[in-house]
């Protein structure tokens, strides 16, 4: 039997996204059908407002819709420490450890098997940044594992150009974990135990 075009379209859509496979597409598809109309207008209208509305702040990368994000407007956080992190989620989790200095977001993750090379990442508003002056430690907060280990280093070596210190968090992650799933206590003993590099 073949689906009515427009519930075969939502499908496949869903299955786009990530862990939706065609069983969990089907089941949401048929949800949405069945959905009060308004909800399902809410739902596509989200969709389009946070690609229309959403883009990384120019001086950090950190998702935002206004420019510069709240956090690099924010006159109450101390200009003196830069976290920087993988993704902007990431933020999210650093956030929970009362940390209160600013953040620079690479919005992208670097895979040694895949890619070959770090020199194509953008990193001109991070040195822009640390040419200001203002800042006097960096805290790398890549993901524990040997992707984060080769970035970080990559990193390292680039910010201390400026003479500015090099952290990174302690051990106590676990290795091959994602920053973004740390709980609290192990993530803010890892800010606080962070390790000159
Ligand atoms: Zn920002």
């Amino acid at each position: 039997m073949r689906l009515a075009r427009p519930l075969e379209n939502l499908i496949d859509q869903l299955q786009k996204l990530p862990s939706i496979g065609p069983k969990t597409a089907q089941r949401l598809a048929l949800y949405i059908l069945k959905a009060p109309v308004e909800q399902a207008g809410q739902l596509a209208r989200a969709i389009i407002e946070v690609q229309e509305r959403v883009f990384p702040c120019s001086i950090c990368g950190n998702l935002t819709d206004v420019e510069p994000c709240t956090i690099c407007s924010n006159p109450g956080r101390a200009v003196s420490s830069l976290c920087i992190v993988e993704e902007a989620s990431d933020i999210i989790s650093i956030e929970r450890t009362g940390y209160n200095g600013k953040y620079f977001v690479l919005n992208r993750s670097f895979r040694l098997m895949e890619d070959s090379d770090l020199t194509d990442m953008n990193l001109q508003p991070l040195i822009k940044t640390l040419k200001n002056g203002e800042v006097q430690e960096v805290i790398l907060a890549l993901n524990p594992n040997i992707d984060g280990e080769v970035m970080s280093r990559y990193l390292a070596s680039i910010v201390s150009q400026h003479d500015v210190k090099v952290t990174r968090l302690a051990h106590g992650l676990p290795i091959g974990g994602d920053i973004e799933f740390a709980d609290e206590i192990t993530l803010r003993r890892a800010l606080e135990g962070r390790k000159e590099l």
